[in-house]
């Protein structure tokens, strides 16, 4: 009988390296891929946010300079009217002449290709004076709102126009109140600027095709457009949300659909508290296009390289897999006896082991069954060794087959000797189960022509401080030689000092 042989194989056995497995190479791809889609979305976003505060300020300083450009036209403009207004009302032009009175009238007055010439009308809206001719035709401007309001509103100032036809061209008209110096009302100066100021404004400018600038009066109505629509010119946009704002605020941009042409757009205007405001909008399908393109460049870049990388991924899980079989296949091939199927030696070894230490940790009985097969050289002499094979084979299922608990470690520990490791199990209950086990032998054997039996030897303890599993091993060891001793064919149970023997 052979006692336990101590040593170190179980732990190099039970501790194996850690593997890659597959399970962590997919998750850490998914979690690379995550975070690398998250980055890129994150700098796409930024782009595009840098793509809108480049947009918002080429509009802001567009708004700017055609605001400029206006409010420096109206002021010029509004200059010579109040010039001429003041003019107007000194007692002294009553006695020129009509040329030396046109001479001081409108000699600083403003004139460029996009300026009206400048008229006075009477207290009855009669024209009276005309900057154009020293004889002016019978108008009467009585009805127009131009007149009407200064006659009504003292307090106007400078009122600009609805967009009309005025004198054979389409205009704002500008005017003042001719106040006297009893403040009485003493009539309109009036002056116009063309809608070609607008047009050759607008076209000095490099605008995209559905690039907008309206410019709008301080009530909403559309002074002027480009693109330019005709249906558009006069009408009231001041509920527009948007334009509610750009009308209340001094600068800002929203975003929104045209109400004139359906276009989703960026609107900017800067207004430095003018009667005229300026609102530039840029399409955001414009707007977007570069970002649009480097979006696609970038997530077509990004797609093929997550695919290569799953690719690449599938492909190593796969290859990890296959090794990781293999690995188990060896280690199987390694701890497996090859003519019974059973646990061998190594992994008997490995697994009292690691038994005897969770039996410590647990304080439960650790039991052990030692089975020789009896008077087998005799049986190998007789029949060959071929079939003292088949035996050991027979006597191997019939141990597994009375071993059932997960725990449970049924192995060849040589020749014709098997080690049965039962976790839990007091002296009692593992003396149950060697009997089950001999009478199964028995059983199987009693149909062949020479009957196998085994000797069991069989040990329980709860591990102490003083004791290790050789100990175990060695009490079952000695077990199995009293139950040879006795007879065979028997299992002896070992306790200490005596030994019990159940036939
Ligand atoms: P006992 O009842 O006292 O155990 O007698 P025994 O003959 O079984 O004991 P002994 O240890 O003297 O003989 C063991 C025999 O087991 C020796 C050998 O021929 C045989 N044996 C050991 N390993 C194998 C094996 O793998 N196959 C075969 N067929 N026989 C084996
Ligand atoms: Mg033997
Ligand atoms: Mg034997």
């Amino acid at each position: 009988m052979a006692l336990g042989r101590h040593n170190n194989t179980g732990s190099r056995l039970s501790s194996r390296p850690r593997r890659l497995s597959a399970k962590w190479l997919i998750l850490s791809s998914i979690v690379t891929v995550i975070g690398f889609s998250v980055i890129c979305a994150s700098v796409v976003f930024d782009m595009r946010r840098g793509e809108e505060a480049l947009a918002r300020q080429t509009l802001d300083n567009l708004a700017s300079s055609i605001d400029a450009d206006i409010s420096r036209n109206l002021e010029l403009y509004d200059v010579s009217l109040r010039a001429v207004a003041g003019s107007l009302v000194m007692p002294e032009l009553k006695d020129v002449s009509k040329p030396i009175r046109q001479l001081i009238l409108f000699n600083q007055a403003a004139s460029a290709k996009h300026f009206g010439a400048i008229e006075v009308f009477d207290p009855e809206g009669r024209l009276t004076i005309d900057a154009s001719t020293l004889d002016p035709p019978a108008e009467d401007r009585s009805d127009e709102e131009y007149f009407s309001i200064h006659r009504d509103h003292p307090d106007v100032g400078l009122f600009i126009s609805r967009p009309m036809l005025h004198r054979g061209s389409y205009a704002i008209v500008l005017s003042r109140r001719i106040t006297g110096a009893d403040g009485r009302f003493l009539g309109v100066v009036v002056g116009s600027i063309r809608f070609s100021y607008f047009h050759e404004l607008f076209s000095r400018l490099r605008l995209g095709p559905s690039d907008s600038i309206t410019v709008v009066r301080r009530d909403g109505t559309v002074i002027m457009r480009t693109p330019f629509d005709l249906d558009v010119i006069g009408k009231n946009i001041g509920d527009v949300p948007g334009v509610k704002r750009a009308l209340s605020e001094p600068s800002g941009s929203y975003t929104g659909l045209s109400v004139l042409d359906s276009e989703r757009r960026l609107y900017v205007w800067r207004d430095s508290t003018n009667p005229l405001v300026v609102i530039v909008g840029k399409p955001w399908r414009d707007l977007l296009n570069l970002w649009q393109e480097e979006a696609v460049r970038i997530g077509a870049t990004m797609t093929a390289l997550v695919l290569f990388m799953l690719a690449v991924t599938l492909f190593l899980a796969r290859e990890i897999g296959r090794r990781a079989q293999a690995e188990d296949k060896l280690e199987e091939l390694a701890t497996t006896d090859a003519l019974t199927g059973l646990k061998n030696r190594r992994k008997f070894d490995a697994t009292i082991d690691e038994e005897w230490r969770r039996a410590i940790r647990q304080q439960m009985p650790l039991a052990l069954l030692m089975i020789d097969a009896d008077h087998f050289k005799t049986y190998n002499d007789t029949f060959g060794h071929q079939a003292g094979d088949q035996v050991l084979i027979g006597i191997a299922i019939c141990i597994s087959d009375s071993v059932h608990r997960a725990g449970d470690c049924v192995a060849r520990y040589g020749g014709e000797e098997f080690a049965v490791l039962l976790p839990g199990l007091a002296p009692m209950d593992a003396l149950t189960v060697a009997e089950k086990i001999r009478l199964k032998v028995q059983q199987w054997s009693d149909g062949s022509q020479q009957i196998n039996t085994v000797s069991i030897g069989v040990a329980s303890m709860i591990p102490g401080a003083t004791t290790d599993w050789c100990d175990l091993v060695r009490a079952a060891d000695k077990a199995l030689y009293a139950a040879k001793a006795n007879g065979r064919n028997q299992s002896a149970l070992a306790s200490v000092p005596e030994l019990t023997l159940a036939a």
